[in-house]
């Protein structure tokens, strides 16, 4: 038998997620995030999922590539934009809308040779001082762009810091700053938008309201750009769970008991013994560890699914094992289906958000981090 690590992806629940974030922002274009090999989903099992999107935003040129060899015909964002000159030609040549984000990316297009009118994103730094212009030298930029002929049409970005934020939390302002900054810096100059992340689209729909009426008529329609949340995974986490949300799990990472232990009081488990039993315990160990990128720092107590029933690890993660409790699930056994996120095969919801919380870090880092060995089906 096959080690039964199993990856199930949903792309059904994928069109679903895709329906709620369309319900909470019914007038704005949606782009699907595919990067990191769609949040580590893999673009091909997704694809099915991903048509009622309005576009498809990707990191990397061989993503492009990938989307268009499905037959994805809609626009394509490249959400960091060229690296280098040659990657225009690809865009040219696979018709991908990209941001612009720096001088360097402006010199670029001016320095590319095509017959390929160009959509670009230009990216304001409103605040989160990782990408874009500042606010003063963005009206310079945007009027470079327009005066290259390789440019056909400029839409304006940015991005927010602490969409994300827990509503008592002064973060929570950042959204409102950054909003007026960009409403500030863009609104004479016309074009589409894009704001929005999953946190965002969920939790301030912009393209509802705000950011429209604070733009001039030439407003024309906000492009958000939702990650996480297609995913199933909620983007503000523990404020809202998934299910808060009515997002389903994308992914669900099942395996099974491999073997059981029976420990006395005083025994420990697992490598650097950190474990120590105070009772007598019956322990399971599951084929599943930080080599198929199940967290290591995962500390005891991290929940999983027993046949559909919460248990939780005990003592350190291994590269290919870890250890369970099964002291009160007598009928566990090797053989037992364990989830270790998603959903357990009655339906029983273990969110990453919640396995990502204990091991003190994101959903997005535990999905992205799917290995390569996990076998992988699409549902
Ligand atoms: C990845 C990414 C997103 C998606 O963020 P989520 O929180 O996953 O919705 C949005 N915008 C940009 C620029 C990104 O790089």
């Amino acid at each position: 038998m096959p080690r039964p690590l199993i990856a199930t992806i949903h792309p059904e629940h994928i069109a679903h997620n895709l329906s709620v974030i369309r319900a909470h922002n019914p007038h704005a274009n949606i782009w699907a995030i595919a990067k990191a090999n769609a949040y580590g989903h893999g673009i091909e099992r997704v694809y099915n999922g991903l048509h009622s999107a309005d576009g498809i935003a990707v990191l990397q040129i061989d993503e492009a590539q990938r989307v268009r060899a499905l037959g994805w015909r809609k626009p394509i964002l490249m959400i960091e934009g060229a690296f280098e000159l040659r990657d225009l030609e690809d865009y040219s040549r696979l018709r991908c809308w990209h941001v612009v984000h720096s001088h360097e990316q402006i010199d670029m297009l001016a320095a590319h040779k095509t017959t390929q009118p160009h959509h670009v994103f230009l990216k304001l730094n409103s605040g989160m001082n990782r990408l874009g212009f500042p606010p003063a030298q963005y009206a310079s930029a945007y009027a470079r762009l327009m005066a290259l002929p390789q440019v056909e049409e400029v839409s304006h970005m940015t991005h927010f810091a602490c969409a994300d934020a827990p509503p008592a939390q002064d973060a929570t302002a950042t959204v409102a700053q950054q909003l007026t900054c960009f409403t500030e810096t863009t609104s004479a100059l016309g074009g589409a938008l894009s704001l929005s992340n999953s946190a965002a689209a969920l939790r301030h729909q912009l393209s509802e309201g705000n950011a429209q009426n604070a733009q001039s008529s030439d407003f024309t329609g906000e492009w958000l750009r939702a990650g996480i949340a297609i995913y199933g995974c909620s983007p503000d986490y523990p404020v809202h769970s998934a299910a808060d949300w009515g997002l389903k799990p994308a992914m669900s990472l099942n395996s099974q008991i491999i073997a059981t232990q029976q420990i006395h009081t005083g025994d420990s488990v697992g490598y650097g013994a950190s474990f120590t039993a105070d009772k007598a315990m019956r322990i399971g160990i599951v084929a599943c560890g930080y080599a198929d990128g199940y967290p290591r720092h995962a500390p005891t107590g991290t929940p999983v699914l027993v046949n559909g029933q919460r248990s939780h690890t005990v003592g350190r993660v291994s590269m290919d094992m870890l250890a369970i409790n099964l002291s009160h699930l007598p009928e566990a056994t090797s053989g037992s289906t364990v989830t270790l996120w998603g959903a357990a095969a009655d339906g029983t919801p273990l969110s990453a958000d919640e396995v990502a919380q204990h091991a003190n870090t994101i959903s997005y880092e535990l999905l992205c981090a799917l290995a390569q060995r996990v076998v992988t089906v699409t549902h």
